[in-house]
This record gives structure tokens, sequence and C-alpha cells, in this order.
């Protein structure tokens, strides 16, 4: 379903009414806290799943309102009006729970959709972030399911109620160089899962950042996520739309800076005049308001191709291999532009930029992990020239 002009509109000004009321009130106080308080959460997740926003990203048949990915990066340029930790409540089901089967649906899709059940999605490992491949963890099948062996960190949400985890489950198949991974829906609880300890990071503070450890855990058969040894495939499904909705993101960040630094320049006196009037401030000002325009036109671009090529059929993993040049440009061009424009946020802030006590500084920080994760910029280049040469 693609929503009229009208409908979109709609719902991109609840979304602006969501953002705006209940959830930059709370910025401060969760990077304070490095928390959001459990019931501020969950009623912030009762309302986001209300407003239809929770489950953006789900297909119709899934329950979901099967937006386009268009229209899904609109809302997320939305959400970038306030800080990175409060987009958990946008589209939050990962899209490798989609592969579920009708039995996992009513486990682990169902109650993720109405905001019942946290899940995390625990990929990386100490030794291994951009090649996955070299994962450690390994999955050792026994009968009636698997033994899993290994630890995973930087886990976003890694206390939640289940973690969908990856483990080698085979030798590279002939001619592959990664391994055979798999992936497993893996319960709190369950005897040989311990959750670390929390993973302080640069910003995100309210994020429950976690290292995650299996020894000898065993995973019956019936909660193997998709097929064995198909998991880095599975994985690589959501690519195309996690970095498009991240680069929307971005492109909200931007609009925000920009503002929040023109209305301080028209209002910071210095030498008897307001900063604004000053042609250095007032350049600075321009070029910020360059990168958003420009990314945003990389960005729906590459939504654009996507959308196209989903109505001709291609599957999720076939967009992000068809049209990884264009959605890493988007990716890399609108978090790095974000991370100039934070920068020159902070200047133009001045000591009040440096200080806790504007939201620069925060905005400064969050901005740089958007350069880590879901790809580096280096692996993005990797893909670009990689499509290139
Ligand atoms: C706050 C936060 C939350 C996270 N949440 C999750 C989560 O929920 N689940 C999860 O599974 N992971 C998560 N991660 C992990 C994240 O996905 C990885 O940090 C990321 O993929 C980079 O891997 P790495 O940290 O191991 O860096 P490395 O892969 O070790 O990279 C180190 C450096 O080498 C560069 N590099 C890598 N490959 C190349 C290349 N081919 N050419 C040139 N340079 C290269 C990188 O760009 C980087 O500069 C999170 C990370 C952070 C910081």
């Amino acid at each position: 379903m693609t929503l009229t002009a009208l409908e979109l509109e709609d719902m991109l000004e609840t979304t602006r009414r969501f953002v705006t009321k209940r959830l930059v009130p709370l910025e401060q106080e969760i990077d304070d806290q490095a928390e959001v308080d459990p019931d501020v959460w969950r009623s912030l997740i009762a309302e986001s799943v209300e407003l239809g926003l929770y489950s953006a990203n789900v297909p119709e048949h899934l329950g979901g309102p099967g937006l386009s990915i268009y229209e899904q990066t609109r809302l997320w340029e939305e959400f970038g009006a306030t800080t990175w930790p409060l987009t958990y409540v946008l589209a939050r089901p990962h899209r490798i729970l989609f592969e579920c089967t009708e039995m996992q649906r009513e486990k682990y899709l169902d109650p993720v959709l109405s905001g019942e059940r946290e899940q995390c999605f625990a990929l990386t490992e100490p030794g291994s972030g951009s090649d996955n491949g070299a994962m450690r963890t390994r999955a050792t099948k026994v009968p009636g399911g698997y033994r899993i062996t290994g630890s995973k960190h930087f886990i976003t949400f890694g206390s939640a109620d289940f973690a969908i985890v990856f483990a080698v489950t085979g030798p590279p198949a002939e001619g592959r160089r990664t391994p055979q991974v798999t992936a497993f829906l893996v319960d709190k609880g369950t005897p040989g899962y311990v959750i670390g300890g929390r993973q302080r990071m640069m910003g995100w503070h309210a994020l429950d950042e976690r290292e995650l450890f299996f020894e000898d855990c065993f995973v019956p058969d019936e909660q193997v996520l998709g097929e064995p040894g198909q998991g880095l495939r599975l994985a690589l499904a959501s690519v195309a739309q996690r970095r498009l909705q991240m680069a929307g993101y971005a492109v909200g960040a931007m609009e925000r800076l920009v503002s929040l630094s023109t209305e301080f320049a028209k209002l910071r006196v210095v030498f008897d005049e307001p900063i604004a009037q000053k042609q250095g401030i007032r350049w600075m000002l321009a070029d910020m308001a360059v990168e958003p325009y420009v990314a945003r036109a990389a960005v729906y671009d590459a939504t654009r191709l996507c959308d196209e090529g989903r109505a001709a059929g291609l599957s999720d993993r076939e967009l992000a291999t068809t049209f990884g040049k264009q959605i890493s440009i988007a990716k890399l061009y609108a978090t790095t532009a974000l991370n100039r424009v934070a920068d020159q946020a902070v200047q133009i802030h001045g000591g009040m930029g440096f200080s806790r006590e504007y939201p620069v500084e925060r905005l400064y920080r969050d901005a740089r992990g958007l350069r880590i994760v879901e790809g580096t910029d280096e692996v993005h280049r990797e893909i670009i020239s990689k499509h290139l040469v």
C-alpha cells in the first residue's frame, strides 16, 4: 500500500507532534541519567504502537502498514528532530524477524509488534565487526537443537527479552570466504546465556549496550530463524532499509542543527551586534544549510530506486546488492555531512556549544556514532568503489 499525499502529510504531522511533545523533552534527562525510566519507556512504546509508528517498517501481510521505503524514510527524517536513542520507538521489529515461522511468530514477532517483548540483534563480536565472516561464536548440532558457545559485544538493548544471535554452523561453502552462519532466537534466562555489564559509549548514553556470553547454551531446532547456514544472507536483507532509515534520520538531524544555530546566531550579541550579522557566521550557516538539501536528494533517490526495485519484484536482499552503491552513497554522505554540520553548530555556539547546558553538545556526540554503525564510512567506500571498478 502506498499512502496518498494527504495521508502521508497526516502521518508526518502526527509523528512531528509525538517527537516534539513526547520525545524532545526527555532528551537531556535520559542522557544525564544514561537510561530511560522503564515506565516512561513502556508508555512511549505504547503510544508509538497506537500511532502506528512502532511497526512502521512491517509489511501488511505481517500486520504492519506496508509503507514504501520512501514513506518510512520520511518518518525517520521527522525523528531526526530528537536524539538517536529515542528513535528506538520507531520501526522497531528487526527485519530478520519477518522470517519467523508461524510458531515463532506467536512467540517472537507478534509480541515485538505489540510492544510486549524487546529484541536485540547480536551479530558483532570483539574480534569481528565490519568483517562478520570472522565471527568466532559457534553453534554445534546436537540432537534436538544446537549448543552455542562464544560472545558478542556492543549489543544495543542487550538485556532484551530475547536475542537474535548469529553463530557459525559450518565451514565456508565451496568458493566462499565466509563460514556458514545461522541465526537463532535465544530467550533471556536460557541456561548458558549470560548478559554482561553495560558498555559505556561516547554518546547515546541512554542505550543499553551490552556484552553477551554463550556458554554451551542449548537452543532447540525450532528456534533457528530462517534456514540453517543462511544467517548472513538474512542479515543482509535488512541492510537497504536500515541504512536509508539512518540516512533519513541524519537529514532531519541536520535540519535541527541548522535551525538551532540560526536562532542562536540571531540572538547572540558579540562586538555590539548579533553574530548572524557577521559574514563569517552567515557563511557557516549557509554551508550548513547546503548539506541536508544535498543529502536529502541522495537519500530520496536511493529510496525511489529501492521502491521501484520492490515493485519490480526484487527481494530486500536483492535491493541491498542491486542498489548497494546508491544506498552507500546516501548513508555515507548523510552521516558524514551530519558530522560536519554538528561541528559547525558547536562552533557557532562558542563556549555554549561545548557546554552540556545546550543540546548541540549532545547532538555532536550523537552524530559521531552514525558513521560507525550500519557500516562504517570505510565499508561504504568499499561498497561504492567495488561497484565502480
Ligand atoms: C553504539 C553502538 C551500538 C551497536 N549496536 C550493535 C548491535 O545492536 N548489534 C550488533 O551486532 N552490533 C552493534 N554494534 C557494532 C557495530 O556494528 C560495529 O561497531 C561496526 O560494524 C564496526 O565494527 P568494529 O567496531 O568491529 O570495527 P572494525 O570492523 O574493527 O573497524 C575498525 C576500522 O577499520 C575500518 N575498516 C573495516 N573494514 C575496512 C576495509 N575493508 N577497508 C578499510 N577500512 C576498513 C573501519 O571502517 C574502522 O575504521 C554497535 C556499535 C556501537 C558503537
